[in-house]
Order: C-alpha cells, then structure tokens, then sequence
C-alpha cells in the first residue's frame, strides 16, 4: 500500500515538471513514506530522517524534508518538534496535497507545513502511476488502490487510527484506471485495500448474490488485454462463497491467495478481534483448494500476542501444520498506543516472543521448501517484470500462483507471458531454464 502511495505521489510530482534522482543527498525535495504498523517502522523511519538531515547540514544543503503516511497521520506537528529540519508532514488522506505543498515550501510561501484533516473523496486520489520512473523496470505489473480505511478494529492494529474509516471508490472510477495501465502495457494488476472483502460494502451493496468485491472482479476481468488479477489483503471474515465461485470461474483471477490468519486459537481470534474462527479458516482454504487445484495460499501471523499461552502458540503451530502454506508473513507482536490491545494484561516478555517468532518462522522455511520443491520438473506461466532483483543479469517474473521465477535471459523478454520450465528451487525462489523456453 505505502508503495503504491508513494508511486503516485512520485507520478503527480513529475507530472509538475520535478524529476526523480536516485541520490537522495542531490535532490531538493526528500520525502519519506512511513509505516506504523509496528514500533520497528517508526523506529526507522524516523532514525532514516535524521540521518540524511545530518549529512544534508555537513554539505551545507537545503532540501524540503517531508514525512508522508501512517507516522505522520498519527504523530502530526510532533514530528517537527522532534526533528526540527523537517518541514512538511503530509496524512494519509492528504497524499494528493503533497505537491502543492513542496510549492509553497520551496516558494518561501509557507515554513512548517502539516496537513492531517480528513478530506471526503480521498479515496480517489491514489490514481496516478509512475511505469516507467524510478527504475527501469517496464512496468507489466501494477497496484491499484481500490478503497482507503478499514472499520475491523483488531485489537492490535494501528491502521483504523491512521488511515480512517473505509471509503471505497467507484467500479467505474477503478476499471477506467486498469484499462489506461493495460493501454500503457501493463497485463497484471493487484486490486488493492486494508480489507479489500469489504470493497463497497455501504456505497455498492451486493447484487444477484454477489457481494461489491465479486462485482468489481468481474468488471476488471472483461478488460481486453489485461491477462491477470490479484488482490490483496482480503479478510477471512468477508471471504465469502461468491468470492470462492468466483475463482472457478474467473481465469483471469490468479491461483494465488494472501489470507492473513493472525492466530490458530480461537480464544485468541477473539481477543484480538479478528470475527472468525480456526475452523472457518481452514474451510475456506479447503474450498478455495477444491475449486483451484494448486492455489498458492500465504497468510500474517503474529506471535506473542498479550496473554497468548502456551496452548494458543501450539494452536497457531499446528494450524500452520495442517494448512501447509506456501510463505507466511510472521510478525512480533508490537504494542501500539491508544490500540485496545495495548491495555491488556499479561504482555509477554520480549524474549518469549523471539523465541515464538523463531519457531514459526522455521516451520515455514521448512514448508515452504517442500512446496517450492514440488514445482521442479514442472512447465509453468511466467509473466516477466524484469530484472532481478538479487542479481541485475538475470531476469525474473512470478507465475499465477505468485512464486519468483529466476532465469537467464535478456531484456527482451521483459514484459512477456512465457512458460518456464523449473529446473530447481532455491529459498522460495524458483529457477527456470532459458533453454527450455517457449514464447507465448
Ligand atoms: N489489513 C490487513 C493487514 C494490515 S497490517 C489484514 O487485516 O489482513 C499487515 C499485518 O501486520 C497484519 O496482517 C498483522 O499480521 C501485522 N500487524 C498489524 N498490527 C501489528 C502489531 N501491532 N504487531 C505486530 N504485527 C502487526
Ligand atoms: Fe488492521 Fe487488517 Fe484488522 Fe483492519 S482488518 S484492523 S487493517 S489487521
């Protein structure tokens, strides 16, 4: 999500006569995209800023220093008070605003600009795109954001407070922007939001069945020339039969799911809010294996939650067991203020967690190797996007079921459907040979 706000911001810049530099220590106007959904980001980010303000003063620079996103919807004009070189701190509803912003900056016309309101129609705002600006990349691949906020609440997380309530944009506004990618040359899209399944909850409604998620799928799948679509983070509570249906019958909708299912407890899915249980994820995986052999299906857990026992870690160890996923994002649990989770009692040791997140993260590695192992020998699609990114002479793309497949080949293949024939798997890497390679 940050990405594809700080693409848009990049794309609205240029698109003002600014060009985009890859040395941050030339450049007039710097500005940070940050995170806040663990303490670690912040951390960062902020450690980040200081940093290049550091080096800009021993050079005798001047730059416009900006803070954009989640840190700085939540901190606001605290981030110049603590940081005194910054000048612009710009909200997750404000992205748009930027470059007026840094105009008025660089103009001398204001000093210490914050702006965090919430602004009604923000959710169209995140449309622009940069394809071919900050790497060299040819875009064949590209998000697009479909909603702003999320309304879940997790007793955990931070995004409600930072991004606000949902707001989604119109299948109109969202399949106009896919078809303009797709006349750029783009062929996959990521349909992207919080809580994606709540896609026009309120402002669309279901009809014939099919809840404004489904509708929307199905608006994107009839543009000629797009051949696949993704989406990212569904929630299991709004996983629904039409959306399962919907992968049986739309072939343009990857075999591919990201499922975040936090906990294998159910007791724990309640403390943290999450309106599902064990056995309601384990069923929809199974429905979604039914209807899409070969589906590749990947998940967030968080470890060390306040109060998770011994018995609830198991449950998640176990649930990973049975599902046997293709990657999982494992998180340490990270207390974050004025969220209600931060007030329960029995927050675990910092060692107890490492410890936890240690296990999960070896139960994966070792899952994850048998899965990626089962793919050698076999001929699958591969939509090219460019280089890769671990070794700059060799070309990398994902199939359906979103694996990275590494080959040696050239430039020309960028941007091309091929089918690869895996010769062996590395950390979930696949490697395909160029010899064996036939073009669409
Ligand atoms: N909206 C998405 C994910 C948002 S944040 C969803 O609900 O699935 C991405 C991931 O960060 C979450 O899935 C969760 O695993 C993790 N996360 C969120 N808050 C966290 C916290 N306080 N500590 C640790 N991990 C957290
Ligand atoms: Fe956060 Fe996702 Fe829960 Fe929304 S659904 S509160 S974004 S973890």
């Amino acid at each position: 999500m940050n990405e594809r706000d700080s693409e848009a911001v990049a794309a609205q810049l240029v698109a003002k006569g600014y060009s985009m530099t890859a040395d941050a220590l030339t450049a007039d106007v710097i500005l940070l995209n940050t995170c806040s959904v663990r303490d670690a980001a912040e951390q960062k980010a902020l450690g980040k800023m200081s940093h290049v303000a550091g080096q800009l003063r021993s050079k005798n620079r001047k730059a416009v220093l900006g803070f954009m996103g989640c840190m700085a919807q939540s901190r606001g004009r605290e981030l110049i008070d603590k940081l005194p070189d910054v000048d612009l701190v710009v909200g997750t509803q404000k992205f748009h605003r930027t470059a007026d912003h840094i105009g008025d900056l660089l103009a001398g016309r204001a000093v210490g600009v914050v702006d965090t309101g919430e602004e009604k129609g923000s959710e169209a705002t995140i449309r622009e795109h940069l394809l071919n600006g900050a790497s060299d990349k040819k875009s064949v691949t590209s998000f697009v954001s479909i909603m702003q906020g999320c309304n879940q609440f997790c007793t955990f997380c931070i995004v409600p407070y930072t991004r606000g309530r949902e707001r989604s944009r119109s299948i109109d506004d969202i399949v106009s922007e896919c078809r303009e990618l797709v006349n750029r040359g783009v062929r996959e899209v990521t349909l992207l939001g919080q809580i994606v399944t709540s896609y026009g909850r309120r402002e669309i409604g279901e009809r014939d069945g099919k809840s404004a998620f489904v509708q929307l799928i199905e608006a994107v799948h009839g543009i000629d020339g797009l051949d696949r679509i993704r989406f990212t983070s569904p929630h299991p509570k709004g996983y629904g039969d039409d959306l399962i249906e919907a992968y049986g019958r739309l072939a343009k909708l990857c075999e591919s799911a990201h499922i975040p299912v936090q906990s294998g407890s159910d007791a724990m899915l309640k403390r943290m809010h999450r309106g599902y249980t064990r056995e309601r994820f384990l069923e929809i995986v199974g429905k979604l294996r039914a209807v899409r052999q070969g589906i590749g299906v990947t998940t967030d857990i968080i470890v060390g939650f306040p109060g998770e026992t011994e018995e609830e870690f198991e449950a998640t160890m176990s649930l990973c067991r049975e599902v046997q996923f293709d990657n999982a994002f494992v998180f340490k649990y990270s207390t974050r203020r004025d969220t209600p989770a931060a007030a329960m009692e029995n927050q675990l040791p910092r060692e107890l967690i490492e410890q936890r997140h240690a296990m999960v993260l070896a139960a994966i590695d070792e899952m994850g190797a048998r899965r990626y192992e089962r793919f050698v020998g076999k001929t699958m699609e591969v939509l090219v996007e460019g280089p890769s990114r671990r070794n700059a002479a060799r070309m990398e793309g994902r199939t359906r079921c979103n694996k990275i497949v590494v080959f040696d080949g050239g430039n020309r293949f960028r941007g091309e459907l091929m089918e690869l024939k895996i010769t062996r798997n590395g950390s979930f890497t696949l490697y395909g040979d160029p010899a064996i390679v036939n073009l669409n």
